[in-house]
């Protein structure tokens, strides 16, 4: 097993099931994760017979990382995994901290028509620790420390639910790489019985919505999710969270020119989301040459965030990060396989 995929409890557990205290855990993770050592040899505080013990039973092992890109404010990841699939990561830099948007899954099969990383399909779920390395890896690589956590990579997180959780307890964890709930954002493409049970878990993580449009004729020609999960499911689930919650929700809309953009949408999304607490994040859409939309210019992209304000809906407009290195998910990895 993968040490970085153990939260604290489960090697608490782990020492106490081995006859030992269980702060050991909390030695582990501080070598881990404080201390940065990448040997269980290294670990100097821990008795002999007992790092005999962990290397029996765990490893600490990382992904490679294989290509690197970087534009301003940018830095593109590519890693190969141990079975030898890829996956990205893009480290973003805020005037607020430092950002990474990591993947959760190889491929994805939720399919939305203008996304890159659905025209390869899911090869399988990552496990936590592939997640978990992919922030040590690029804090190591760049020599900073990242403060937020987006999972907007590469995947759907709803899709790979439990080991996504493991994820977020892991690195929340005020014992080992300490990044705060409210800076970690699962985003979805809705899958509602997942919106429901994670409602129901009370974290302080951040949740965003992939909407993309404000009715189900035009969402469901866009994301084939919405054949399943229509939209007053979807803002049925939301309603919930946000009651169970109390936390504010962000609603993702990339804006794509000529076919989501126009006033009449405007105002559909703001008759939707009207009285919510919730606030819609523009999206400039990051063109790729497999797929065929375009992205609406800067305008119409303001015409349309003009109408949500005036319905006093809170908006803002995403700043555009990484066009000139292929920051769109997916597009390195689908370039590394030839495809
Ligand atoms: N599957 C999850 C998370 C990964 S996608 C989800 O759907 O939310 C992260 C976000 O990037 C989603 O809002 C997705 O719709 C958006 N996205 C996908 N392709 C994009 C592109 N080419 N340009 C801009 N945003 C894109």
């Amino acid at each position: 097993m993968n040490i970085y995929g153990e939260t604290l409890e489960q090697l608490e557990k782990y020492f106490e099931d081995i006859g030992e205290k269980k702060f050991k855990a909390i030695q582990v993770y501080d070598w881990l994760y404080k201390k940065r050592v990448n040997s269980f040899d290294e670990m100097s505080n821990v008795k002999k017979d007992v790092i005999l013990k962990l290397k029996e039973d765990f490893k600490i092992d990382k992904p490679t990382i294989i290509r690197k890109q970087s534009g301003k404010d940018v830095y593109k990841y590519l890693f190969e995994l141990s079975d030898g699939n890829f996956v990205e990561a893009v480290l973003m830099v805020h005037d607020y901290g430092n950002s990474l948007c990591v993947s959760t899954q190889v491929g994805c099969n939720m399919g939305c028509a203008f996304c890159e990383s659905g025209r390869l399909k899911k090869r399988r779920d990552l496990d936590a620790s592939e997640m978990v390395s992919q922030i040590l890896l690029v804090e190591e690589d760049l020599g900073l420390r990242i403060s937020h956590v987006v999972l907007m990579g590469i995947g759907e997180p709803f899709d790979n639910y439990d080991n996504v959780m493991k994820f977020i307890n892991i690195i929340n964890s005020g014992k080992g790489i300490d990044i705060g709930a409210r800076h970690i954002t699962v985003s979805t493409c809705g899958i509602v019985p997942k919106i429901y049970e994670f409602a129901d878990n009370k974290l302080q993580v951040n949740l965003a919505i992939s909407l993309h449009a404000p009715n189900d004729e035009l969402r469901s020609k866009l994301m084939k999710i919405n054949k399943v999960y229509k939209l007053d499911d979807v803002m049925e689930a939301i309603k919930y969270y946000i009651d169970k919650t109390n936390r504010r929700v962000t609603f993702e809309y990339i804006m794509l020119k000529g076919i989501n953009d126009s006033k009449e949408c405007a105002i559909e999304l703001a008759n939707l989301l009207k009285g919510l607490n919730a606030y819609v994040n523009l999206i400039p859409y990051n063109e790729t040459s497999h797929i065929d939309f375009k992205k609406t210019n800067n305008d119409r992209v303001m015409e349309f965030y003009d109408i949500l304000k005036k319905n006093k809906i809170n908006v803002t407009v995403r700043r555009e990060f990484g066009s000139e290195v292929s920051a769109a998910c997916g597009q390195l990895r689908a370039s590394q396989e030839g495809k």
